[in-house]
């Protein structure tokens, strides 16, 4: 490009999360944050008092010598303790490193370490955890318990602080800094199902950017209107960025704590606190809806729910709008992407019927503005956008890594390592379709396509046929290895309460819906599937499991021997 382009003459201005609060303060300060607490109670709060509190935090910080640059980290729920360390630790200059609790005590020690986190702001629950661990994370200089005083510390972890002891006598005069926009903000570890976990660093400017990406109205677009509930931890990827885009729109906020698949207590939430938006993976939205189908009651004030994180079951997104006039919108995202990638407004194609409209919402959607998005084959050539010829999803973005964190002090403090091509496009690890309207479906997880014979088979398909079912409420496709095709199709379901369905009935199902080399060969039924904290099927524990399972029930195609099958737990 020619040196001789002309320079625009406006403010360069750094995009800073400090002016998300700032703004929220300035225009909001009395909108309400209403979060659960752990002991089951209602905890009620505004944008102004919050954000007070968060300046008191940033003092706090600095008595306890909390540098910029340093990583704090959280294992936390949902609730408002949790979004003022977001703000202050980030506003501050340090970076928010939230873990998910639900990792194996190892990744957490690993990532723990491989962050060099300084001090760790801990949920009571977690204490005993901590406790076992403690001899392997050497340089966590303190630990900052989320309880009142009057609870007292309950235990050994040394240097122990209570959350409200920390803050009482902190100063709430605080002039939040300048700094670079590229500067880190949050630090996220992938969930790590395939190896280590890596670790997504977030800037204040990919995150100013996401917030308004999120709100832009052809997007997620809350408005001051809104009482927005994310049923999506604040442990996994800034809760897909509610805290920010609900502070930057002046939407009410409601944060279950730690009671998140509770859909008798999601029922409640929603109707005492008027929710208008939530956001959750599947699992979540299954949980409400089996209560509201169970208990009769409704959700009156509900507009539309969003859903991501694993592919979305027609039957939920047409239950909610038929029954409850709720409207589900399809998000795709990843940690590495902050995680907005494409969503789903099939409403706005007013064209269409109302059965394709539902078909067309089981894809996962545009881009977001900010998100680009293209397809390869195995050997590296670009796949043609003709919603038809899977291929591996490339993306890049506003809002997307270029690296991983890598140790940190090294020289290289990001690394690419081979998750980014030769342009920089990160590799989603995602196989999709994308049609020529920008439509993204994805068919699979790279890892978990089944390969037939040499032809591949969509684990999804498989899931969302079956879930189509009127008597299944959750499915998950693996591969079983086969002398004669490589791998064969079996499909492990989870039945609705006082169903009598038979392995026989859902084979018959599958029949005139796919070609007959993508028909499962195996149907087998569990009372539930194991789940990550951040909804998706743990793949990999139902395929170490199924071979014994298989072998001890020598289970044979088309009968399905009920009482041999597990009655809790996974396979017995
Ligand atoms: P995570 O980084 O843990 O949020 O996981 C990201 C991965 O979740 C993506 O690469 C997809 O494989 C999967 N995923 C997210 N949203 C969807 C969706 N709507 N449909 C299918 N898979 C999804």
């Amino acid at each position: 490009m020619s040196s001789s382009l002309l320079t625009g003459i406006m403010m360069d201005r750094p995009l800073l999360i400090r002016d998300i609060l700032l703004h929220a303060e300035r225009t909001c300060p009395d909108q309400e944050i209403v979060s659960v607490t752990g002991k089951g109670t209602y905890h009620r709060t505004t944008y102004g008092e919050t954000f007070r509190r968060a300046r008191k935090l940033a003092n706090a910080l600095e008595e306890l010598n909390i540098r910029p640059g340093d990583r704090i980290a959280t294992m936390a729920w949902n609730d408002y303790r949790h979004l003022e360390i977001y703000y202050a630790v980030a506003c501050s200059g340090s970076v928010c490193h939230t873990i998910n609790p639900r990792l194996t005590p190892e990744q957490i020690t690993y990532i723990i370490n491989h962050a060099e986190d300084s001090w760790l702001f801990t949920s009571i629950n977690f204490m005993p955890l901590l406790e076992t661990i403690l001899p392997d994370i050497p340089n966590v200089k303190g630990f900052v318990i989320l309880m009142d005083e009057e609870d007292g510390t309950i235990t050994d972890l040394p240097r122990a602080i209570a959350y409200e002891t920390l803050l009482a006598p902190a100063s709430d005069k605080y002039e939040w800094p300048e700094f670079p926009e590229t500067s880190a903000s949050s630090l996220c570890y992938t969930s790590g199902t395939t190896g280590r976990p890596k670790g997504v660093l977030y800037s204040h400017r990919s995150t100013v950017l996401h917030t308004m990406m999120c709100n832009l109205s052809a997007s997620i677009g809350l408005s001051e209107m809104d009482t927005v509930m994310p049923v999506v931890p604040m442990f996994h990827v800034n809760a897909w960025g509610v805290p920010y885009s609900a502070a930057m729109a002046g939407a009410k906020i409601v944060l279950p704590g730690p009671h998140m698949g509770n859909g008798e207590l999601l029922q409640e939430l929603i109707e005492l606190e008027q929710v208008t938006v939530g956001f959750g993976v599947p699992t979540i939205w299954l949980a409400l809806l089996h209560y509201l189908e169970t208990s009769g009651k409704s959700v009156d004030s509900l507009i539309r729910i969003y859903t991501g994180g694993t592919a979305s079951p027609r039957h939920l997104m047409d239950t909610f709008l038929r029954q409850y006039g709720v409207d589900t919108v399809h998000l795709w995202g990843m940690t590495e992407l902050s995680p907005l990638g494409t969503l789903n407004q099939a409403e706005v194609r007013t064209d269409l019927s109302y059965d394709e409209r539902m078909d067309l919402r089981c894809m996962q959607g545009r881009p977001a503005f900010g998100v680009e998005m293209k397809l390869k084959d195995d050997v590296g050539q670009t796949v043609p956008h003709d919603g038809k010829t899977p291929g591996f999803l490339y993306v890049r973005g506003y809002a997307v890594c270029r690296g991983y964190l890598g140790p940190v002090g090294d020289e290289n403090e990001t690394s690419a390592h081979s998750s980014h091509d030769k342009e920089g496009w990160l590799n989603t690890g995602d196989i999709a379709t994308i049609d020529q309207q920008g439509y993204l479906r994805i068919t699979d997880r790279a890892k978990d396509m089944i390969k037939s014979g040499g032809e591949w088979i969509s684990s999804i398909e498989l899931e969302n046929l079956a879930m189509a079912h009127p008597d299944i409420v959750e499915a998950a496709a693996i591969a079983m290895p086969d002398k004669k095709w490589g791998e064969r199709p079996l499909v492990i379901a989870v039945k609705k309460q006082g169903s009598t369905v038979i392995e026989q009935d859902l084979l018959n199902w599958y029949k005139d819906k796919l070609p007959g080399w993508m028909l499962p060969d195996k149907v087998v039924f569990v009372s539930e599937l194991p789940h990550t904290a951040t909804g998706k099927v743990v793949k990999s524990q139902l395929r170490s499991e199924i071979d014994r399972y298989l072998q001890n029930n020598h289970h044979t195609k088309g009968k399905s021997p009920e009482k041999k099958v597990h009655h809790s737990g996974l396979f017995m």
